[in-house]
């Protein structure tokens, strides 16, 4: 009995885990490319977007316009202020 609570609360708790962190975090260029000497600055980033629940990653200028269109920028920040309807037009001019 004991064992079977553990593994099924030990599976909700993964859940509630991946549920808090985007989906695009292992791929994200935020990660592996342009701010890679700014530890600081990425931390503000995990908390504010990337591991702050659907809320977080929803505010994410990166990940709004990647749901949109499939992907984003690799230079596009999470807190740009330009809007997601002028990024993906400058997307398209540039194709
Ligand atoms: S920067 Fe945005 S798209 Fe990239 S991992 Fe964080 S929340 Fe997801």
């Amino acid at each position: 009995m004991r064992i079977v609570f553990l593994k099924i609360y030990s599976q909700n708790v993964r859940k509630m885990d991946d549920d808090r962190i985007c989906e695009k975090v292992a791929k994200c260029p935020i990660y592996t490319g342009i701010l890679e000497a700014n530890p600081v600055l990425i931390q503000t980033y995990k908390n504010l977007y990337c591991e702050n629940g659907k809320s977080g990653r929803e505010k994410c200028k990166r990940y709004q316009v990647s749901s949109r269109v499939g992907y984003s920028p690799p230079d596009l920040l999470p807190n740009s202020q330009v809007s997601v309807e002028d990024i993906i037009r400058k997307m398209e001019q540039k194709q």
